[in-house]
Order: structure tokens, then C-alpha cells, then sequence
């Protein structure tokens, strides 16, 4: 019984064009037979179904014109009427009511087909739209299923809704099922060498703040394998903005980061390497500076050895940054005097630089620092200064106070800082590469040393600047 009740429920075949022919037909002729069978042997009264006659097939052709299309309906309908024309030609219908019975007949077949036709389109309208979207997802699914990245879609509460093959490659493993995101621990996942739990995941971080999440992790696998990898994590939104999917994209960048470590060690090498022959050739130069008499060869040491120093720059820059990388680099920290560090830092490089330097208000201050390395900060913002405005334009510096920090301020009024430049410049080996600034040299470590070395600090680094204008870099120090 309730196979049969299955089997004739219109909604489960919505989306289905399966349109049978034999159940409608079926579906009306079994009735009428029936209705026949009661007048004749039941009720014994040719004309007790005459109402029947009509209530019943128009509920059937409604039913079966929503199940089978125009076509159910329609079969409905031509069998009812032929069963009216049987009931005419059985109750022997003559004269002026054979030709009344014939006009009802008439106008009923219009009504029948009208209604089958009228339902029958609905349906198979709404058929083909709920298909096209089932195609649409069928399709979208598939190509989810087959693309190079991992792909791990989340209902709003982080639960796995669809998860595809390079997820699986990528893990080493399926997700079990019923995997909530935020709640199962699962795997160990790391980020900077610590192990972050569940609910810090980008995409448990992404369900709670609303906002798209962007993350480097390291991942444990249970083969023992650890790869590394870059997930993009994303919340979507209906129309009226509430949350109903969170979709994560998983890229696997163990490679790139092997190769990128074995640069890193290349340049470490290199670097160290090329720091021993310069200290010599300085030594040297300044011995033969001292035994030659004569200006013009002195003057030409006297450039070689700046020329050197330049080198000795760099390669300490590139040292620097290798060890950043690797997360060597030293810091010795006691209390400086923030105020005359800047004062002998500005004194040294005034030989070197063309630009006049202002020393606007410098308020003494002390901060717990490695006094090596905020000298190279501060000598490497005031180079830039000088490096990116003309001879003829001030540096200005300042240093005061604000509620419990010292904030440090360098501006110059050069070429200043295009605003989609302004947070990249801080990155390893980012240089601004417009047709203007392609006349400096260098190499794009400056502002990436500093950065680190203020981030070894708790400090901070970040700049203010206008194309054309100049710019303002400041630096903030938690006061001691
Ligand atoms: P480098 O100066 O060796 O290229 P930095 O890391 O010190 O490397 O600076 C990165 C980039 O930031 C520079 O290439 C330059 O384009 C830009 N920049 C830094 N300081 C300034 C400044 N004061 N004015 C304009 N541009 C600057």
C-alpha cells in the first residue's frame, strides 16, 4: 500500500520527466468501471453516478495532470469523455436529451483538456526549471570535484557539506563524516611552529568573524608527513547578508617552501662566503691607503673603499635577512637612550647624505632595545629619506612622547609612496617598481629588516605618504 501511495505521489516525481501514460490511464478507467459496476449492481439506478460521473474526473485530471504532464491530463481527460459518450449510449438518450446530453458533453471536453492542458504545463514548467538547477548543481559539483586545489565547503555551523578528491590527497585522509569544523579535533595543525586548536581554523575563524581568512599552516598528517599549506577561508552569504556556507580553498605549498628554504640557505651561504674576502680587502685597503703619497691614487682608494663599504652593506643586509628568515638573528636588549641614539645616528650619516637634516623636538626617552639594530633602523629610514627626494629638500626627525610609547618620526618631502605601495614595502625584497623609482638602487631588504627588528621590540613600523609629496615613516617603541 504504501509502495503504491509512493509510487503515485506526484511531489516525488517534481524535477522528474518521467511522464508515465499506462497510470492515468489506468487511474481514470479503473473509476469508471467502478462508478458503472455501483449504478448497475449496487444502487441499481443508471442515473446514481451522474454527479460522481463528474466530481471524480476532474480531481483525477487535476491529480494526474500534476503527476504526468499534459499528456496524464489529457488521457484523463479523452477517457472520461468517452466514458460519458457509454454512458449516453447505455441509458438510451433520445431526442431533444440525446442533444442536451451531447451540448453538456461538448462544453465538459472543453473544461477537461483545458484544465489538463493548463496543469499539465505548470508542472512540466516547473519540472524543467527544478531540473536546470539540478543540472546547474550537478555541474558545479563536478567541476569542484575535479579541481586542482582543495576545496571543503561548510554549512553556517561548520559542518562538511562537500569536500573534494585533492583535500583527501592533501590530508593523506578522508574527513570522517559528520566532520564539524571548529569542534573536531582531527588532525594537528600548526602555524609559525605552534599547534592551533580547532576553533582557530581558518574556516572556524572565518564562521565567527564574518571576515575571509587568509593562512599558512602546517599540517601533521597521519602518515607522519607534514605539509604545508595555504588556506583561503571564506564565509558566503544570501541575499539579505546572513550566513548560510563557508567554502575554504587548501593549496599545497610544501614544495614552494622547501624550494624557498633552500634558496634562503643559498643566500645564507653566499653571504657568508662573501663576507670574509671584504673584511680582508677593507684591511687592505686601508693599509695600502696609509703607505700611498701620492692624492690622486688615494683619492681612487679612498672610493674603492667606500665602494666596499657599499658591498659590506649588503652583505650584511642579505645576512640579516637570512637569519630572519631562519629566525637567528640576535637581539642584546638593555635600556638605550632613544634620543641620543638618534642624535649620533643623524651626526653619522650627515657626511654621507646630501640632504640637510632637521632635528625637530627630540625628547629624551629610554627604551629596552638591542641599540645595534634600532641604529639600523633609524639609519636606514633616514638613507631612504635621502635616497628618494632631492639633494636640495630637508629631512625632518622627531621624537616625543605619546601616552606610553615613543613614537619616532621621519619624513622627507620626495617622491613619496603610491597607497597600494604603502604596506607592500615592508616586504622581503619589495621594491616600488614604477619607471620613476627604477633610477635608486638597492635591493628591498631596508624596510623588511626593520619591520622584524621593531616586531623583536613589540614596536611597531607603518608610513604616511602622498605621490609627489614625501613621505612620513613612523616608529613607535613600548617606553621602558
Ligand atoms: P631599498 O631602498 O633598498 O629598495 P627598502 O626596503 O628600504 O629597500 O625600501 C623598499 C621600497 O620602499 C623602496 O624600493 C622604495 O620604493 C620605497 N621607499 C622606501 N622609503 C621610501 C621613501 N622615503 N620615499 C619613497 N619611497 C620609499
Amino acid at each position: 500500500m504504501a509502495a503504491i501511495l509512493h509510487h503515485l505521489n506526484p511531489f516525488v516525481r517534481l524535477g522528474h520527466r518521467n511522464y508515465s501514460l499506462i497510470t492515468p490511464f489506468l487511474g481514470i478507467a479503473i473509476p469508471c468501471i467502478l462508478m458503472e459496476f455501483y449504478a448497475f449492481n449496487i444502487a441499481k439506478d443508471p442515473n446514481a453516478v451522474n454527479l460522481t460521473a463528474i466530481f471524480i474526473p476532474i480531481i483525477l485530471i487535476i491529480f494526474f495532470a500534476f503527476r504526468d504532464g499534459i499528456r496524464g491530463g489529457a488521457i484523463v481527460s479523452g477517457v472520461t469523455i468517452f466514458y460519458y459518450f457509454y454512458i449516453i449510449y447505455t441509458r438510451n438518450h433520445a431526442g431533444s436529451q440525446l442533444i442536451s446530453s451531447l451540448e453538456t458533453t461538448g462544453v465538459l471536453a472543453v473544461i477537461y483538456f483545458a484544465l489538463a492542458g493548463i496543469i499539465g504545463w505548470l508542472k512540466q514548467s516547473l519540472d524543467s526549471l527544478i531540473e536546470r538547477e539540478a543540472d546547474e548543481k550537478r555541474r558545479l559539483q563536478a567541476i569542484i570535484r575535479q579541481l586542482p586545489v582543495g576545496v571543503i565547503i561548510t554549512d553556517s555551523k561548520g559542518l562538511i557539506v562537500q569536500v573534494n578528491k585533492k583535500v583527501d590527497e592533501i590530508l593523506g585522509t578522508k574527513l570522517p563524516a559528520n566532520f564539524q569544523i571548529g569542534k573536531t579535533r582531527f588532525l594537528e595543525v600548526k602555524q609559525d611552529g605552534e599547534t592551533i586548536p580547532p576553533t582557530k581554523w581558518p574556516i572556524a575563524k572565518s564562521l565567527t568573524t564574518g571576515k575571509s581568512v587568509n593562512q599558512v599552516l602546517t599540517i601533521h598528517r597521519q602518515d607522519h608527513k607534514e605539509v604545508v599549506v595555504r588556506i583561503n577561508a571564506t564565509l558566503v552569504r544570501n541575499r539579505k547578508g546572513v550566513p548560510i556556507a563557508a567554502v575554504s580553498i587548501l593549496q599545497d605549498i610544501t614544495q614552494e617552501k622547501e624550494l624557498e628554504k633552500r634558496k634562503d640557505d643559498f643566500v645564507n651561504m653566499a653571504s657568508h662566503e662573501l663576507k670574509t674576502p671584504l673584511t680582508s680587502m677593507k684591511l687592505y685597503l686601508g693599509i695600502l691607503k696609509k703607505q700611498v703619497k701620492e692624492t690622486k691614487t688615494a683619492r681612487i682608494i679612498s672610493r674603492v673603499q667606500h665602494q666596499t663599504d657599499r658591498l659590506q652593506g649588503l652583505v650584511n643586509d642579505l645576512l640579516d635577512v637570512s637569519r630572519l628568515q631562519s629566525g637567528k638573528l640576535s637581539f642584546s636588549m638593555q635600556s638605550v637612550r632613544l634620543d641620543a641614539l638618534i642624535r649620533q645616528t643623524v651626526e653619522e650619516l650627515r657626511g654621507s647624505i646630501s640632504q640637510a637634516i632637521k632635528l625637530n623636538y627630540i625628547e629624551p626617552l629610554n627604551v629596552n632595545g638591542d641599540s645595534f639594530r634600532l641604529y639600523q633602523v633609524i639609519a636606514n629610514l633616514i638613507t631612504n629619506a635621502a635616497k628618494y627626494s632631492d639633494a636640495n629638500q630637508t629631512i625632518e626627525v622627531g621624537l616625543k612622547k605619546n601616552k606610553n610609547v615613543a613614537l619616532l618620526m621621519i619624513q622627507d618631502f620626495g617622491i613619496g609612496i603610491a597607497k597600494e605601495q604603502q604596506k607592500r614595502i615592508f616586504d622581503r625584497l619589495y621594491q616600488v617598481s614604477e619607471d620613476t623609482a627604477k633610477t635608486f638602487p638597492g635591493l628591498g631588504m631596508g624596510l623588511y629588516i626593520s619591520k622584524e627588528i621593531m616586531r623583536q621590540h613589540k614596536g611597531k613600523i607603518w608610513v604616511k605618504s602622498e605621490p609627489g609629496q614625501g613621505s612620513i615613516f613612523y616608529v613607535q617603541f613600548p617606553l621602558l
